[in-house]
């Protein structure tokens, strides 16, 4: 027999757990489909200040706080060794005066404590299983789980990763760029304390960042070429920390306990809508980002928090949060942001890449004027913030 409540959501990923906690803490009916993580890895997430609000919205900000550290600067540093070199650059969370830009937090602390908090609610019911087929139909999405449970859902939220099964169904297609780059990232233990500022050096390769944790520890990402990350994940950890302190001019002092590297290859997606056929798309289902500027979860987060509010306020007005007029406004909500997040990173890779003069002009030249006139760097500081059109209620501390 078909089982199914209002609304089902896929992947127990950090999006699609958000977005599960946030519909069901309105009272909504929610199948959600969350398998065990396949691997669990080191990374972490600078979340800003409106993704805090909504690990606030959803109880796990609490549990989360004294494990994350906070942003209070974000510096930016020109090493790229080139003719036309940009000055280093601060933005001071203290010149908007509302405390830290945000946190960073560790994946997994963040994805056990939304998973615990699943329990809270009797609307919710968790299903371990993966979906091994999606089925849109006209009034309705019918979903077949792994142990072969058939379900139905008047909307579906895609949050099944990069490689979303539930986008396929839904006839959406990406666009794609692959970037002959890698992402090491890994977490360092540094002699020097980083009293909470977040470094990234433009290299000739693309940006080195080391964003704090609490204590003397700093998640780093490091962006190289393919055959540079092949070398660097095969260097003893002594070797490897040295390079790092030699590339980073001994910012932090000596680095020691790199821990486990893990190397991601660069790449951009955009789904070309965030809706069709009752399937909406949330998180990396929707647009994968390189991991530069520290936004790809935060969209992610932003996209639940859209999609809860505009099918909660549909199950509230006694609509449909499935038809064409709920994806409609949530594609429309989403646009911006995403198309204006994608091309502002993608610029800044192509930028710090880029060996011709006129670029690397540009890119001095705009961060000249953010150095030195602070209502510009003060709109950057914004607009780094928050998100181009009217943010989710969650967002602005408002209940959903
Ligand atoms: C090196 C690196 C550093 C980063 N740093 C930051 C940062 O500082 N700040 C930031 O905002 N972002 C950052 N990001 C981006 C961020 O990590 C991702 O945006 C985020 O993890 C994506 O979350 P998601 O829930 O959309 O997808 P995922 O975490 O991929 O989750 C998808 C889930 O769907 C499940 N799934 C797949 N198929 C099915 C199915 N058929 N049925 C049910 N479930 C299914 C999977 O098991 C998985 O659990 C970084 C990324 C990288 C690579």
């Amino acid at each position: 027999m078909d089982r199914g409540g209002q609304i089902a959501v896929v992947g127990g990923g950090p999006a699609g757990l958000a977005c599960a906690l946030l519909m069901a803490g309105a009272g909504a009916s929610i199948d959600l489909f969350a398998p065990a993580a396949a691997g669990r890895d080191s990374r972490t997430s600078a979340l800003m200040r409106g993704s805090v609000e909504i690990l606030r919205a959803i109880g796990v900000w609490d549990e989360l706080k004294p494990r994350a550290a906070p942003l209070q600067r974000l510096r930016l540093v020109d090493a790229t060794g080139r003719l036309v070199r940009a000055p280093e650059v601060t933005f001071d969370a203290a010149e908007l005066g509302r405390g830290p830009f945000g946190y960073n937090i560790h994946n997994v602390d963040l994805t056990d404590a939304m998973t615990r908090r699943l329990a809270a609610f009797p609307t919710l019911r968790a299903h371990a299983q993966a979906v091994s087929a999606v089925a849109p139909l006209a009034d309705r999405v019918r979903l077949t789980s792994g142990d072969g449970g058939r379900f139905e859902a008047a909307l579906v939220a895609a949050a099944d990763g990069r490689d979303s099964q539930c986008r396929e169904a839904a006839g959406i297609s990406c666009l794609r760029h692959d970037y002959p780059q890698v992402a090491l990232a890994f977490n360092v233990c540094h002699a020097l304390p980083h009293d909470d500022v977040s470094t990234e050096f433009h290299t000739p390769s693309g940006p080195l960042t080391f964003v704090p944790l609490p204590g003397n520890i700093s998640s780093v990402v490091w962006v190289v070429r393919p055959e540079e990350a092949d070398r660097l994940l095969a260097l003893e950890d002594d070797a490897f920390c040295e390079d790092l302190r030699r590339r980073c001019y001994g910012l932090l002092g000596g680095f020691s306990s790199p821990g486990k590297r893990h190397g991601f290859a660069l790449s951009l997606r955009t789904a070309w809508r965030m809706a069709q056929r009752r399937i909406a798309l949330v998180g990396e289902a929707g647009h994968v980002v390189p991991p530069i500027g520290a936004q790809g979860l935060n969209l992610g987060l932003r996209d639940g928090a859209t999609l809860a509010e505009i099918a909660v306020d549909a199950l509230r007005a006694g609509k449909d949060p499935g038809s064409e007029e709920c994806q409609a406004a949530y594609a429309q909500a989403r646009r911006a942001d995403i198309a204006g997040r994608s091309a502002a990173i993608d610029l800044l890779n192509r930028s710090v890449l880029s060996p011709f003069l006129p670029a690397q002009a540009m890119r001095g030249a705009g961060l000249f004027l953010l150095s030195r006139l602070a209502p510009l760097r003060h709109a950057a500081m914004r607009a780094g913030l928050a998100a181009p059109v009217l943010e989710p209620r969650v967002m602005r501390g408002e209940p959903l």
